[in-house]
């Protein structure tokens, strides 16, 4: 028995990997500790087994240190064997073998501790290994974490400054946007101002040109009315000419500073197109004629009868459009051409053609013909006049109507100048209704007091007026027709004239400096509602004290200002000698009312 015991032992002692390894894992998992197996397998202390303290060498049957053995001893009624190994660090491995048991058994047993022993100690290998794995891994993934945590940090960090930058330069961003903003805010303010005092400036300007040029029209008439010579004649129509297109062209001028200025706008009412038509055709029968030029409208029979709009703008679109048509045409014809393209509901499309077998006009020039002071060719001028202003006012009118003026020309053949509007269309009696009203409108401000001057006395007329020549001019011309003038200067000499002295009509300029003619009429019927006053013109008359406008300003809005501001009557200058005769005519009771215009 003991000899196998000793062999298994032998084996165990014999230094082998596996022995040292069991040894090493067994001092290193369990230093100074005994390994002791009890018969039943479990360790008891007082079961008589001599008791080993941890670390400390057993003496066992006076074996020397540092030996290994195995021992048989009788402890009570069993017998024991001890196996036991001396470690080199210390350590007793301690094995006990109840010795009861045949010597296979202890045999088997101490095989199979050994073998156990052996799997414990490679588990406990396994596990150490696992163990510090899991060391090196958590101290390793403390490193990540740590390195994690770094990172998530200076991601953080990265973030912040990102955000703060981000934040700066939208602020930055804001504020240079505010800043252009308010720029271009003053700079539109500057514009608009510019832009005003642009169209003021022309404004200002064309009325100075008309004043002198409307004398210059006015006296040239006079003159025309003497005996002249056959070459004075001539001299004195050129003139006429010179002045009246001089005219046409200031009118331009201001009608494009006013839509340039975006000052112009519709004044849309009740119209017939039949009337409108035939008045644009009417104002070229003569030229027609005389060039021998065929002149016709073909209106479309499917158009309803009258529509709202603002006719005098069209009229102005038409006029410029056959004018032009007439001017450039020798021989052939002028058709103006006048279609239903839709109606929705009273909503019309209409079309405008105006066709000539004209000069026509080169497809490179056709865009720039629309431009301000274009014309065709560099001769046009000296062959046929003009100033490259008409079709640029055709083309703004018509677009402010909501169209676009078109053309199509071949050289030689001629042209066509075309454009659709849009208008709603009426009843002629509402055309008719509308004239009415604005007749009466008129016909009660304008309510002439007949009668009250006697027929043979002729009639005082104060002209209020600050151009010299158009004072004389004025005074001239009621002079003509039968009244008898005096001239105020200005505002406040007209209000001292009118206090002193009986007038029976006041010919009121509009534009004056200091108080307008506006503003003066709006005064003297504001007197007039009080009783007159000390007022010699205003006291103790049945009816307002006539007063007529005369501007050089020939816009219907600047006729509706007129009767707005209190004035019986308006007459744009040049002055109409025939209408002034009229009227001075109806005031003095020289003329019935039926016989009026
Ligand atoms: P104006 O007639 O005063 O010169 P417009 O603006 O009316 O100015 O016309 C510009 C130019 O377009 C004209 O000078 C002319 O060269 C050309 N044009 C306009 N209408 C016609 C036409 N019916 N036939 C040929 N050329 C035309």
């Amino acid at each position: 028995m003991s000899m196998q015991i000793d062999d298994v032992f032998t084996d165990l002692i014999n230094p082998s990997e596996e022995l040292g390894g069991l040894v090493a894992v067994f001092s290193r998992v369990l230093p100074g500790s005994i390994i002791a197996i009890s018969k039943d397998g479990v360790l008891e202390k007082d079961s008589g087994f001599p008791e080993i303290a941890p670390g400390a060498l057993v003496e066992l049957d006076g074996s020397s240190r540092n030996t290994s053995g195995i021992v048989s001893r009788q402890i009570g009624d069993c017998s024991w064997v001890y196996a036991y190994y001396l470690a080199e660090h210390g350590a007793v491995c301690f094995f006990v073998i109840p010795d009861s048991n045949s010597d296979l058994v202890a045999d088997q047993r101490l095989h199979t501790l050994y073998l156990q022993s052996l799997q414990f100690a490679q588990l406990q290998f396994s596990h150490d290994e696992v163990v510090l794995e899991n060391v090196q891994f958590n101290r390793q993934f403390e490193v990540l974490v740590c390195k994690q945590t770094e990172l998530l940090d200076e991601n953080h960090r990265q973030f912040v400054l990102i955000q703060q930058k981000e934040r700066d330069s939208a602020r930055k961003l804001e504020k240079e946007i505010e800043q252009q903003t308010r720029d271009l805010r003053a700079a539109n303010v500057r514009l608009a101002e510019a832009s005003r005092l642009k169209s003021e400036f022309l404004a200002n300007v064309s009325h100075e040109l008309r004043t002198p040029l409307n004398a210059i029209i006015g006296f040239a008439g006079l003159l025309a009315e003497t005996s002249l010579q056959s070459d004075q004649v001539e001299y004195v129509q050129a003139v006429q000419r010179a002045s009246k297109t001089l005219l046409v062209l200031i009118s331009d001028v201001l009608d494009l500073a006013k839509i340039e200025a975006n000052r112009l706008e519709l004044d849309c009412r009740p119209f017939s197109l039949k009337n409108l038509l035939v008045g644009v055709t009417d104002m070229f029968v003569f030229q027609a004629r005389e060039k021998d030029v065929a002149l016709s409208c073909e209106i479309d029979q499917a158009l309803p009868p009258a529509f709202i709009g603002d006719d005098n703008r069209l009229w102005q679109v038409l006029v410029n459009l056959v004018g032009n048509a007439m001017k450039f045409t020798r021989q052939g014809e002028v058709i103006m051409r006048v279609s239903l393209i839709g109606d929705d509901s009273g909503q019309c499309e209409i079309g405008f053609a105006v066709e000539d077998t004209g000069i026509g006009i080169d497809p490179a020039r056709q865009k720039m013909i629309f431009e301000k002071f274009t014309q065709a060719d560099g001769s046009t001028t000296r062959r046929f006049g003009g100033t490259g202003l008409g079709l640029a006012i055709t083309r703004q009118l018509v677009d402010l109507m909501g169209g676009r003026v078109d053309v199509s020309s071949i050289v030689g053949k001629g042209s066509i100048f075309s454009f659709a509007i849009k208008l709603k269309s009426c009843d002629l009696h509402e055309v008719e209704d509308f004239r009415k009203d604005r007749d009466k409108g008129k016909k009660e401000s304008s309510s002439l007091d007949i009668g009250q001057v006697g027929s043979g006395d002729s009639l005082r007329v104060l002209v209020v007026e600050d151009n010299p020549l158009n004072q004389r001019l004025a005074s001239i011309l009621v002079e003509r027709s039968g009244g008898q003038a005096s001239v105020a200067v200005d505002g406040s000499q007209a209000l001292k004239m009118l206090k002193e002295e009986d007038f029976g009509l006041v010919l009121m300029d509009v534009q004056m400096p200091e108080m307008d003619g506006l503003t003066l009429t709006t005064l003297i019927r504001d007197l007039e509602g009080t009783g007159g006053g000390q007022y010699r013109s205003l006291i103790a008359r049945s009816q307002p004290l006539p007063i007529v406008g005369l501007t050089a300003h020939a816009s219907p809005e600047d006729e509706q200002r007129c009767y707005q501001a209190g004035m019986t009557d308006f007459m744009s200058k040049p002055i109409d000698l025939e209408k002034l005769g009229r009227i001075i005519a109806c005031i003095s009771g020289r003329l019935k009312i039926s016989e009026k215009e």
